[in-house]
C-alpha cells in the first residue's frame, strides 16, 4: 500500500523542543497563581497562549522557519507526558469524577493528576531518561479504556496557524507512552502495559487524521523509550512494537509525515525496524549516540542528525557538528540538523546573564544560543560550509580561548590528581573502623539522628536573602545563623536524638552552596530549568578545575560542636551529587571532573576531623540517577562514582565515622555499588518500602551500619510511635541489632516545625520501647 504523500520537504534545520516555563518564569508564576487560586482558568490560558506566539516569535528571529514546519509545538502546562495520558484518555479511575460527560478534562482536574487530592494520591513523578526532568507516569491496566479525550495539540497547531505558523505539533510516540507506563493497581501480575499497544493506536491514528486536516504536514512523536536499556520490558517486544506501531501509522492515509525522534542515545536495533517502516524522517541523537551504521530502508527518507548538545550549556565544537552532520550523508541524501534533545533541559538565553565571570558567557549556549547554532549548520549543510564560515571561526575562537583560559586547568589541581594511588581511595578495615568508632562515640544501640537540614522557615530565608543583598553584614548574618543553630541543637537535646546535627539554615541548596565555595563554579541569575511541573532548579556551571580556596562548613560544625556534648556530624554533599545536579564542563571525562571535586571535599572532611569533628555525612542522593541508559556503560559510570566517593572520604582516621544518604531504596542495579561506598553508616528511605532493601543489601554480605529511614519526611502527617515501632522492628528482622540506626528519611528542610518536633519525639519513643526489648 502506497504511503501518504509528503506535502513538503522535512525543514533544514529544527530542534526538538523548546523551555516552556517561560524566560522568567512566567508559566510557573501563573500556574501557581491558580493553583492558589488568585487567577481563574482563563487569566491562565491567556499567559500560556501569550507565551507560546513568543516562542514562536523568538524562534523565527532565532533563524527557524515560520511556515516550514521547523518549529516545535512543545508547549506543557505540567508535563509531556501527563499530556498525552490525558489526549488518549488514560485517566486512571480514582479520577474518574474528574472527567466531564464527554470523555475531556479541564485544566483543574489536569493539575489534580499531578498534585492528587485529599485521598487521591497523584501519579508518581519518576526520571525522564537521564536528565533531571521529571515526569508522571501513566498507570495502564487491562480496564483502562483508550479514546481520544484531551485535543490540546490540534488546538494550539491551530492556534499557531491563525496566526500566521505553519508548526509541527509534537507528541509522545505510543510506544514510549508504554514503556513508561506502570501497570495500574488492580492490574493482574505480570502485566504489561505494552499489552495494550493495539488499543492505544487507534487514538494516535485519529489524533493524526485530525492534525492531518487541521493542515499539519509533519508530526514529531518522541520515542526515547527505544534508546534506553534501563526499561524492563525485553528488547525483542520493544522491537516488535516498534514494527507494528510504524508499519500502522506509515500505512494511514489522512495522516501528516511522521517524524520519529530517539533522543538520548542510541537507536541500536530499532533502527533496522523504523527504516523498514514508512515513517518520513527519523531523528538521531548524534551527541549521545553515535554514527549507525547503514541500514536497508534509510535511503528515502529524511534523516535528523541531532547534533547541537540539547542536555548541556556549552557553545562546542561547532566545526565538529556540521561534520557529523555531513557524515550522516552516506546514510541518505536527505539530512537535515537538530538539537539532540529538546532545549527543555538548559535555560533560555545566556543573554540574560550579567555577571558571568572572564568571558565564560562566550563559552556558552543556553536554548536560544542553540537554536541560532542550528540555523546556522542547517545554512551550512544546504550551501556548503563556506556560507558559515565567519560563525565556524567565531566558535572556534571562542573554544580556544576556552581552552586556555585562566582557571580551566589547574596545574596544582592536575598533578594532585595525576599522583593518586590505590591507597587514596581505601580506608582500614572495617572491623578496626568499628573497634575505634565505638570507643570514641560512646553510642547507645539504636542511634538516633537527623539526615541535616531542619525546618528552612521565613525568618531563616530572609536572613540569607538580606545577607546576599548586602542589607545586613557578615557579623550579623553570622550571630544570626548561629543563634538558629543554638535552637536547633538545643531542640535535638531536648528531644533526645543521639547524634546532633546544626541544621543547614546558611544553605540555600545542597549542590549550590558548595558551588559558590568552590572555585571553578559560576552561578547564574536567570538559568532555570523545569526540573517537574511547576518547580525550577538553577543548576551551577562547573566549567573549570575544581579546588576549595577555604574550609566551606567547618566553622558552622565546630561552632555546633562547641554547643554539646553529643556528637555533631559535619554535613557534605558528595562529588557525584554535585556533578549529577550542575551544569558540568564536556571537555573531559566525567570521572576527571568528579575526582577534582572529591578531592576539595576530602581537604574539607580532613578539616573538620582536624578539628575534633567525629562524624561526617557525605550526601549522595544522585549516585542512582546519574546511571547511565546503556548497560554497556554502566561498569565506567560505577567505577568512577564509586571511587570519586571513596577518595573523598578514605582519608580519614579509623576513628572517624563517615554516613552517607542516599534518599530513596530502589537501588536495583546500584546495589553492590553501595556496598562499595564503603560508609560506615548509610541512611535510606525505609518508610514507604518497609525496609525491603535491607534484606537484599544484607544478603549481599553488608556488615556496616544501616540508617533505617523510618519517619517519612515528604508528607506533613505525624507517624505514631505504634507505627515506627512496626517499621524499627521489621527492620531488626532483617539485620542485626548492632548494625541498625534510627533516622527520618531525608532532611527536614520543607517541613514545618510542629509536624517535625512531634513526628521525632515519636521516632525516639518508638526507638525506647524497641531498646526495652534488646
Ligand atoms: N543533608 C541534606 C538535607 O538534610 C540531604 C538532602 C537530600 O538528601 N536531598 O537536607
Ligand atoms: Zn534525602
Amino acid at each position: 500500500m502506497p504511503s501518504a504523500p509528503i506535502s513538503s520537504a522535512f525543514p533544514a534545520g529544527t530542534i526538538l523542543g523548546y523551555p516552556r516555563i517561560g524566560r522568567r518564569r512566567e508559566l510557573k508564576k501563573a500556574v501557581e497563581a491558580f493553583w492558589s487560586g488568585e487567577i481563574d482558568g482563563a487569566a491562565l490560558e491567556a499567559v500560556a497562549a501569550q507565551l507560546r506566539q513568543q516562542t514562536r516569535d523568538r524562534l523565527v528571529d532565532l533563524g527557524l522557519g515560520r511556515t516550514d514546519s521547523s518549529i516545535p509545538e512543545s508547549f506543557s502546562y505540567y508535563d509531556q507526558v501527563l499530556d498525552t495520558i490525558v489526549a488518549v484518555g488514560a485517566i486512571p479511575g480514582r479520577f474518574a469524577s474528574l472527567v466531564a460527560a464527554d470523555g475531556t478534562l479541564d485544566l483543574a482536574g489536569y493539575f489534580t493528576l499531578a498534585r492528587g487530592e485529599g485521598e487521591n494520591l497523584p501519579l508518581e513523578m519518576t526520571k525522564w531518561f537521564d536528565s533531571n526532568y521529571h515526569y508522571l507516569v501513566p498507570e495502564i491496566g487491562p480496564e483502562t479504556v483508550f479514546s481520544l479525550a484531551g485535543d490540546r495539540i490540534v488546538r494550539e497547531f491551530v492556534e499557531a496557524k491563525a496566526a500566521g505558523f505553519l508548526t509541527r505539533p509534537v507528541l509522545v510516540g505510543p510506544v514510549t507512552f508504554l514503556l513508561l507506563s506502570k501497570a495500574s493497581d488492580g492490574a493482574p501480575g505480570g502485566f504489561s502495559p505494552l499489552s495494550r499497544l493495539d488499543d492505544l493506536l487507534p487514538v494516535y491514528a485519529a489524533l493524526l487524521a485530525r492534525l492531518a486536516d487541521a493542515g499539519a504536514d509533519w508530526v514529531q512523536l518522541d520515542e526515547p523509550g527505544l534508546v534506553s536499556e534501563s526499561i524492563d520490558v525485553p528488547r525483542a517486544e520493544t522491537l516488535a512494537a516498534v514494527a507494528s506501531v510504524y508499519g500502522l501509522l506509515g500505512r494511514l492515509t489522512v495522516r501528516p509525515a511522521l517524524f520519529v525522534a530517539a533522543p538520548y542515545g542510541s537507536l541500536d536495533d530499532a533502527l533496522p525496524v523504523l527504516a523498514s517502516t514508512a515513517v518520513e524522517a527519523i531523528g538521531l541523537d548524534l551527541v549521545r549516540g553515535t554514527l549507525p551504521q547503514a541500514v536497508p530502508g534509510l535511503d528515502g527518507k529524511t534523516l535528523v542528525a541531532g547534533v547541537i548538545d540539547g542536555h548541556n550549556i556549552w557553545r562546542g565544537d561547532l566545526a565538529g557538528a556540521i561534520e557529523v552532520a555531513e557524515g550522516v550523508r552516506v546514510l541518505s541524501d536527505s539530512v537535515s540538523v537538530s538539537t539532540s534533545t529538546s532545549l527543555l533541559h538548559v535555560p533560555h538565553d545566556v543573554l540574560d546573564e550579567t555577571s558571568l565571570p572572564g568571558s565564560l558567557a562566550s563559552w556558552l549556549a543556553f536554548a536560544d544560543q542553540k537554536v541560532g547554532q542550528v540555523a546556522t549548520l542547517a545554512q551550512g549543510l544546504v550551501n556548503g560550509r563556506a556560507a558559515i564560515a565567519g560563525p565556524l571561526a567565531e566558535a572556534e575562537a571562542a573554544l580556544a580561548e576556552r581552552h586556555s583560559a585562566p582557571g580551566v586547568r589547574d596545574g596544582v589541581v592536575r598533578r594532585r590528581a595525576a599522583m593518586l594511588t590505590d591507597a587514596d581511595f581505601s580506608r582500614g578495615a572495617y572491623a578496626d573502623r568499628l573497634r575505634a568508632q565505638d570507643a570514641a562515640l560512646q553510642l547507645p544501640p539504636l542511634p538516633t539522628t537527623t539526615i541535616g537540614s531542619f525546618p528552612q522557615t521565613g525568618d531563616i530565608r530572609r536572613t540569607r536573602a538580606q545577607f546576599l543583598k548586602g542589607t545586613i553584614a557578615a557579623d550579623e548574618y553570622r550571630s544570626l545563623m548561629r543563634a538558629e543553630i543554638g535552637r536547633v541543637v538545643a531542640l535535638q537535646e531536648e528531644i533526645g536524638l543521639d547524634v546532633l546535627v546544626h541544621g543547614e539554615p546558611e544553605r540555600n541548596d545542597m549542590v549550590q552552596y558548595f558551588a559558590e565555595n568552590l572555585d571553578g563554579f559560576a552561578v547564574t541569575e536567570n538559568g532555570w530549568v523545569q526540573s517537574y511541573g511547576s518547580r525550577c532548579t538553577r543548576p551551577s556551571i562547573l566549567w573549570g578545575d575544581v579546588s576549595r580556596p577555604a574550609p566551606i562548613t567547618v566553622d558552622w560544625s565546630v561552632y555546633t560542636q562547641s554547643l554539646t556534648a553529643k556528637p555533631v556530624k559535619g554535613m557534605l554533599t558528595g562529588p557525584v551529587t554535585i556533578l549529577a545536579w550542575s551544569f558540568v564542563r564536556d571537555d573531559q571525562p566525567l570521572g576527571e571532573t568528579a575526582r577534582q571535586v572529591a578531592l576539595a571535599l576530602r581537604d574539607e572532611i580532613g578539616d573538620l576531623e582536624a578539628a575534633g569533628i567525629k562524624i561526617v555525612q557525605v550526601d549522595e542522593p544522585a549516585l542512582r540517577e546519574l546511571l547511565p541508559l546503556k548497560k554497556r556503560d554502566h561498569a565506567d559510570y560505577l567505577d568512577w562514582s564509586v571511587g570519586s566517593f571513596r577518595l573523598a572520604t578514605a582519608g580519614v582516621a579509623d576513628a572517624t565515622q563517615i554516613h552517607t544518604h542516599l534518599c530513596y531504596s530502589e537501588f536495583g542495579v546500584v546495589i553492590e555499588a553501595i556496598r562499595n561506598l564503603d560508609a560506615d553508616v548509610t541512611s535510606i528511605e525505609a518508610a514507604r518500602s518497609r525496609m525491603e532493601v535491607v534484606q537484599e543489601i544484607e544478603a549481599g554480605g553488608f556488615d556496616h551500619g544501616i540508617g533505617a529511614g523510618i519517619y517519612d519526611i515528604h508528607s506533613p502527617r505525624v507517624p505514631s510511635v505504634g507505627e515506627l515501632t512496626t517499621l524499627l522492628d521489621t527492620a531488626l528482622e532483617s539485620i542485626p541489632e548492632r548494625q541498625v540506626w534510627v533516622n527520618p528519611d531525608c532532611g527536614l528542610k520543607t517541613r514545618g516545625y510542629d509536624e517535625t518536633v512531634q513526628s521525632l519525639q515519636n521516632m525516639l519513643a518508638a526507638t525506647r520501647v524497641v531498646r526495652e526489648r534488646l
